[in-house]
């Protein structure tokens, strides 16, 4: 298969050449980052961020989630936000929707991607969904109908797929039995969460291996989060094993409200910063990415974990004046 043959609004899902360089940055951060904030970040705010993460060359943005408001208040504005987008021709609008219900309030939207979701644990299922796997797998195949019929390409997303906080250890095969059921639905795009940071390169890379043995026509995605600090380590390992796909949130926004301990997502612009100097191409402006960063520290009055933000690009020089000589 080419690249020249479009999926939905923005092409999100291409087998690739290995020659390619591209890799798409996935921007999470308005769901992602939001849903965990104490600050109820106003509506026409969160509308100007993702018009900024669009202007910095990102093209598709998990923007919310279609979960009940009374779970997640700060996300009850759902569709406000995706009808005040500035889209691009090829900007990929996605937001999670996890019910029929949630399809339902999606389906009058400019949303181009739904993304079903379940946990690979027992325990965070029902921490997070409130029912069993079984039970939550059972109930997709009617929120898939709800989207195609809204025009709405259905993704999916399975959570903890690298290790649960409650129950340690997941093994590879629960994961493949889940993707399987997925595909199953027709889903050909599944993103992989590291909701509390349990992956290491040794569990992508063996996870990886694994699907791609079993369903060797998904695409997977990557949605990791930096929680023990190696973060873009298991990106590397991503790409060695043709991942192509990576989540990431402005300033390493992110966590989890139903997992103890989880902290944020791997930063975008520091992702942008390694994948460009590695060779790859995002289409995203550095510096126009780091401008999301600090747009999203203004919004939330602190300051955001995200470490190309503070340092600036690798080339960006100083002025030898404007720093201090040291005294012998
Ligand atoms: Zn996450």
């Amino acid at each position: 298969m080419t690249n020249s043959a479009p999926v939905g609004a923005a092409a999100p899902r291409m087998a690739r050449d290995p020659a390619d360089r591209r890799v798409t940055v996935i921007e999470v951060g308005t769901r992602d980052g939001l849903q965990i904030e104490s600050t109820l970040v106003p509506t026409a705010r969160k509308i100007e961020i993702v018009n900024a993460i669009i202007d910095s060359g990102v093209r598709e943005i998990e923007v919310t989630s279609f979960v009940s408001p009374k779970a997640v208040p700060q996300l009850a504005d759902a569709a406000e936000v995706l009808e005040g987008i500035r889209k691009r021709p090829d900007t990929y609008l996605m937001a999670l929707v996890p019910n029929v219900k949630a399809a339902d309030r999606a389906a009058d939207t400019p949303l181009d991607g739904g993304l079903l979701l379940v946990s690979a644990s027992e325990t965070h299922n029902r921490k997070n969904l409130n029912r069993d796997i079984v039970a939550s797998l059972a109930g997709m195949a009617a929120t898939a109908d709800r989207l195609r019929a809204a025009r709405i390409d259905v993704m999916a997303a399975i959570a903890v797929a690298f290790g649960c906080p409650f129950e340690g250890d997941v093994p590879y095969a629960q994961v493949v039995a889940i993707a399987r059921a997925y595909a199953d639905l027709g889903v050909d795009h599944i993103t992989l969460g590291d909701t509390t940071g349990m992956a290491t390169p040794s569990n992508v890379r063996g996870l990886l291996r694994a699907l791609k043995a079993a369903l060797p026509q998904v695409e997977f995605v990557l949605h990791l989060h930096n929680t023990r600090g190696v973060g873009l380590a298991n990106v590397l390992v991503g790409l060695e094993e043709g991942v192509r796909r990576f989540d990431a949130c402005a300033g390493g926004l992110g966590g989890c409200p139903f997992a103890p301990g989880a902290t944020g997502n791997i930063c975008t612009e520091d992702l942008v910063y390694l994948l460009q100097e590695s060779g790859w191409e995002t289409g995203v402006d550095l510096e126009r990415s780091i401008g999301v960063a600090m747009m999203m520290e203004e919004t939330l009055g602190r300051r955001l974990v995200g470490q190309v933000m503070r340092a600036g690009p690798r080339l960006k020089l100083h002025a030898v004046d404007a720093v201090r000589t040291a005294q012998g």
